[in-house]
């Protein structure tokens, strides 16, 4: 594996000089909603107006939650919305596999990297453990660690031989850089703490592949929800152990539902399948997109080509800065 990730890693190196590359990366967990529609449009957009390469990657990582047929649907959507990519499920290209099943492989060499590194450590808290912890605070996705595992010692393990690895953050400030929100900062010690990379149960965590997928296919821009801003400080950490070149972000508006509440791929009341089986054409859809972010005006039905010919990159970068802060946002 050293040898692939190698060869990858240097690949992905020259992918970057060569063109800019943006990627959508969603999880087939169910169907595609509005607002992981218009992440996809934003995403394709981006690298479309700046001529580069677009990656689809599949994040079917987390096993359990992924459901059957998913992955094909996702597909079958983003294809009748006009949203086509150069890489990725059913295309191929160089940086392969791009369904992160298939991908393992990198990530056990990434953490053993870290391993080398001793920024990781065996952790055998169970959830309830960490919960249960009367001093710990909670930060944006939860009860923070409390360390407990730290300085345990390596072999230490569950009745059943199971242990997680932790990324230790010690006491440091990341700050992100992002195109459309600016720049924010975040005390990783303190919102944080130390963080899963893989699970007990062997499932490598979301953080850790996303970097090294980012990474090793070349993404030099990341346009997607702002849900995930907060876990990018996360992110670039990793980035930085693993000495692998970080892609700039642009965090764009997630769309909520008439509660205020963001849309979920639980319920499927929002999905573009359902607008599809109500007779809703991709153009009808595309306008309703690029309307709700001020990228064109409302009532108009376009191609996703079309709406790409009536931008150049300093137009849809400051349609987009308007409305950054407009986080919540209903469907039409
Ligand atoms: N797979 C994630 C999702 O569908 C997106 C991850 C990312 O864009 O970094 O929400």
């Amino acid at each position: 594996m050293t040898d692939v990730y190698e060869l990858l890693y240097r690949l992905a190196l020259r992918l970057r000089e060569q063109s800019s590359r943006g990627r959508y990366a969603p999880s087939p967990t169910g169907p595609l909603h509005l607002g992981n529609a218009r992440t996809a449009l934003l995403a394709w957009l981006q690298t479309r107006l700046a001529e580069g390469c677009f990656v689809l990657r599949m994040e079917d990582l987390d096993r359990p939650r992924v459901r059957k047929g998913s992955a094909a649907q996702i597909l079958d959507d983003l294809d009748w919305l006009g949203l086509d990519w150069d890489e990725g499920p059913g295309v191929g290209g160089e940086a392969g596999p791009y369904e992160q099943s298939a991908r393992h492989g990198l990530y056990a060499f990434a953490l053993a990297r870290l391993r080398e590194i001793e920024t990781v450590f065996r952790c055998v808290c169970s959830r309830k453990d960490v919960n249960n912890a009367a001093s710990a605070p909670h930060g944006p996705d939860g009860p923070i660690y409390p360390g407990t595992c730290r300085f345990r010692g390596a072999a230490r393990k569950t009745a059943n031989g199971r242990a997680a690895w932790r990324y230790r953050v010690d006491r440091q400030t990341v700050s992100v850089d992002d195109v459309l929100v600016g720049s924010i900062e975040q005390d990783l010690g303190r919102d944080v703490g130390d963080f899963v990379v893989q699970r007990a149960d062997g499932l490598f965590a979301y953080h850790l592949a996303v970097v090294v997928d980012d990474a090793l296919m070349g993404i030099t821009d990341v346009v997607r929800g702002a849900d995930l801003l907060h876990s990018t400080p996360r992110q670039l950490a990793l980035f930085e152990a693993l000495g692998l070149p970080a892609p700039r972000y642009w965090h764009v508006p997630l769309m909520t539902d008439s509660r205020g509440d963001r849309l979920s791929k639980r319920d499927g009341s929002d999905s573009v399948s359902l607008f599809r089986e109500r007779g809703g054409t991709a153009a009808e859809l595309v306008g309703e997109l690029a309307a709700s972010v001020g990228l064109s005006p409302r009532g108009q039905a376009l191609s996703a080509r079309e709406l790409l010919q009536t931008h150049d990159s300093g137009s849809f970068m400051q349609a987009l800065s308007k409305n950054t802060e407009t986080v919540a946002q209903e469907p039409f």
